[in-house]
């Protein structure tokens, strides 16, 4: 096959990583069953940290960055997807190991894919993406630790985030109250139209932790790590579960066992990238019903693929509110 086409691409030199809008072919393409002509991306934070290089997310050079996309399958050597199939792909190494979605047409193997949700336009899985594909990961995981609205208040870390916005307008919609902490205080309107009861400033829980603190939240979707995380596990109720997903503070947990021993809490850690076929799919169907499309699009906008190398840095300094869509088809 001839067919050239644009991608990002992500190089590493002497003068350390450069990234460029590059013609390439699908020869240039790595293994894979499924061929895809991409239509969306988006920017997660783990994309800011590989297109900035701050972390050392990519793990094969050079790379085509962008650790989620949506489009249509052109090409099949799979039994579950033929042309014309629309599919969303999250994780598996992603724009990690494997060449990514920041380009217009991606091969991967066909057991990353899942066939994206008929309630959703590609455009909106997107805006979704890895972050609310997270969230409701973290939804689940408290439910299923028997957290309920009648519990009592769920803490949201990283409100203003991906993550944390959809996290929000998940549990609002499923009843909970939602306290949102965030470094935004400016943004406590936006949290409010999403679903968020209690705005708190994220400097009540990002200072040193204390071992047991006030039993004050049922549950914690916590998007940041770090002491915000020793401390959210602090003032969890008892029998209460943390779902741990980030690391925007920091990847350290300066926490004690005491709310573990003494209240029987839970620490739920979630990961998106290998997360079994059966968890992505529950997760995308829970999405499909659970998630306000009105306030996906207050929290969403979206940019031309051009402008990813620009927001990177953006999202890592917190800056970037709810989710950003990359146009790319
Ligand atoms: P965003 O940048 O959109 O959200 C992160 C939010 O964290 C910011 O908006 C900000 O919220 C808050 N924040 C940023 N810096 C700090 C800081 N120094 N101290 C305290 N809070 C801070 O990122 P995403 O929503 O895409 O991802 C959130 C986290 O979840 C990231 O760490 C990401 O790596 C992780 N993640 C993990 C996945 C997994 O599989 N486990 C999958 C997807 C994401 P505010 O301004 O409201 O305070």
């Amino acid at each position: 096959m001839t067919q050239r086409f644009g991608a990002f691409v992500l190089s590493k030199g002497e003068q350390g990583q450069s990234l460029a809008w590059t013609e390439i072919g699908e020869a240039d393409l790595m293994d894979g069953d499924v061929t895809v002509r991409v239509s969306h991306s988006t920017i997660n934070y783990k994309d800011g940290l590989a297109l900035t290089g701050k972390a050392p997310v990519v793990r094969r050079w050079p790379m085509i960055p962008g650790i989620d996309f949506a489009g249509q399958v052109t090409a099949s050597g799979h039994a579950s997807f033929k042309p014309g199939d629309d599919v969303i792909l999250n994780g598996w190494g992603l724009g990690e190991t494997h060449l990514g979605g920041y380009a217009q047409v991606a091969r991967v193997k066909g057991d990353w894919l899942i066939l994206k949700p008929a309630a959703f336009t590609p455009a909106q899985a997107m805006a979704i993406g890895t972050a609310g594909y997270t969230a409701m990961l973290c939804v689940v995981a408290l439910e299923n630790n028997g957290v309920t609205p009648a519990n009592g208040p769920v803490l949201v870390t990283g409100a203003a985030g991906g993550v944390g916005s959809v996290a929000i307008a998940l549990l609002a919609k499923l009843g909970f109250e939602v306290t949102a902490s965030t470094g935004r205080p400016e943004e406590a309107d936006y949290l409010k139209r999403l679903g968020a009861r209690e705005i708190i400033n994220r400097s009540e829980l990002d200072g040193k932790p204390r071992a047991l603190g006030k039993e004050r939240f049922a549950g914690v979707v916590d998007c940041v790590g770090s002491n915000t995380l020793a401390n959210a596990i602090s003032m969890t109720r008892y029998g209460g579960t943390v779902a741990a997903c980030g690391l925007a503070q920091g990847m350290d947990l300066p926490a004690s066992v005491a709310p573990f021993i003494l209240r029987g809490v839970t620490l739920a850690g979630i990961d998106s990238v290998m997360a079994p076929k059966a968890k992505r799919i529950e997760a995308w169907d829970r999405l499909a019903r659970d998630l306000d499309k009105g306030l996906l699009d207050a929290m969403t906008v979206t940019k031309p693929i051009s402008e990813a190398p620009k927001i990177a840095p953006e999202i890592l300094a917190g800056k970037v509110r709810g989710r950003v869509v990359l146009e790319i088809g």
